[in-house]
């Protein structure tokens, strides 16, 4: 498709983010055109908002960033057989290339060769961005456009509760990030005997109330001794470490019970110190390491969750913008007092 659109880059090897006209990407045989229904931003854009020293090292401008979405199928590559124009979509943020050995033995979300809309190549924070089909995942048409576009990153929630069972077990989730607050939905609606975020935001942790945790802390509340103290000592059955901070893996560690499951999921801004023989060995705790989603078990699972009605995400959404406003939305969630949950834009025009 000829003409130009307007796309959110990151186009200066400095903080900020612009607003510019592009051309229309143009698609490869194996690729679909997709016109961005909905886009939303994600922690890991903020790096490269920032310019910080990952994304220093993580992309080259200019780029057009974004890596959750969904819209509509304008148009299909040669190649494509089993999608066509106005087919209604998300995707993995994944791309990957199903050919090397790690893609072989079934964890393609973690490729060999991995490459990350908005990363690696054009993202979502446009009118329009091409989609490879091995990254396609179909979205029935009475799913929200605002639900299609954190799709991607529900489903790193649903991995990072779901990569065992959960169902009648204790959880405690580390931080309060959209994706912890997502976290807090699944592991209810799968089950758990009861659920618990420790996060600093306090409208954050309102929100994990409202997706129905029993329980929330503030560091300062002590949670680990909180909850060592209801469990006799003992600890809980499930952490789910999606914080990141040095201070909270170490927690995480401390309030799992012997023969527990750490899920990490948080990135620390730097490696950290450790002591292995108590946080793991002598207490025989199964760490469980996630990154994204896997592809395609844990999106089934994800649509057999909102399928059920027993996972409703829309609390965590807090914003709906026009792409105009891409770079407030980036300020609103990481100055003041950071009263963000999931803000989704909408490129295309706003809905209803
Ligand atoms: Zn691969």
């Amino acid at each position: 498709m000829n003409g130009m659109m307007k796309a959110i880059q990151k186009t200066r090897r400095e903080p900020g983010l612009d607003l510019v006209d592009v051309p229309i990407p143009s698609i490869r045989p194996d690729e679909v055109l997709l016109k961005v229904s909905a886009t939303a931003l994600c922690g890991s854009d903020v790096h490269f908002y920032n310019w910080d020293e990952f994304a220093q090292k993580r992309i080259s401008p200019p780029i057009t960033l974004g890596h959750e979405f969904c819209g509509e199928i304008v148009e299909v590559g040669s190649q494509v057989l089993d999608h066509r124009a106005g087919d209604y979509i998300t995707a993995d943020s994944h791309i990957v290339c199903g050919k090397c050995d790690i893609c072989r033995m079934g964890l393609q979300h973690i490729c060999q060769n991995l490459k990350i809309f908005g990363n690696d190549v054009a993202g979502s924070f446009a009118q329009y961005v091409a989609v490879p089909q091995t990254s396609i995942w179909p979205l029935s048409r009475d799913v929200p456009a605002e639900i299609g576009a954190i799709m991607e990153p529900l489903g790193g929630a649903t991995q990072g509760v779901l990569i065992e069972p959960v169902t009648s077990r204790s959880v405690v989730i580390f931080g309060d990030g959209p994706i912890a607050l997502f976290a807090v939905g699944v592991a209810r609606a799968a089950g758990a005997r009861k659920v618990s975020l420790i996060g600093k935001v306090p409208s954050r942790l309102e929100i994990a109330r409202r997706m129905g945790a029993q329980a929330t802390y503030t560091p300062e509340d002590d949670p680990v001794q909180q909850i060592l103290d209801e469990t006799h000592g003992i600890g809980v059955d499930v952490v789910i470490e999606m914080a990141g901070a040095p201070q909270s893996v170490k927690s995480a560690f401390e309030v799992v019970r012997k023969g527990g499951r750490v899920t990490t999921f948080g990135l620390t801004p730097k490696p950290i110190e450790f002591d292995l023989n108590f946080a793991v060995t002598l207490r025989q705790v199964t760490v469980r390491g996630v990154a994204g989603r896997h592809m395609w078990d844990t999106w089934k699972q994800l649509d057999g969750l909102l399928a059920s009605g027993r996972l409703d995400p829309t609390p965590v959404i807090t914003h709906r913008i026009p792409l105009e406003d891409c770079e407030q939305g980036f300020k609103w969630m990481t100055t003041g007092t950071r009263d963000t949950g999931k803000i989704v834009m909408f490129p295309n025009g706003m809905p209803g």
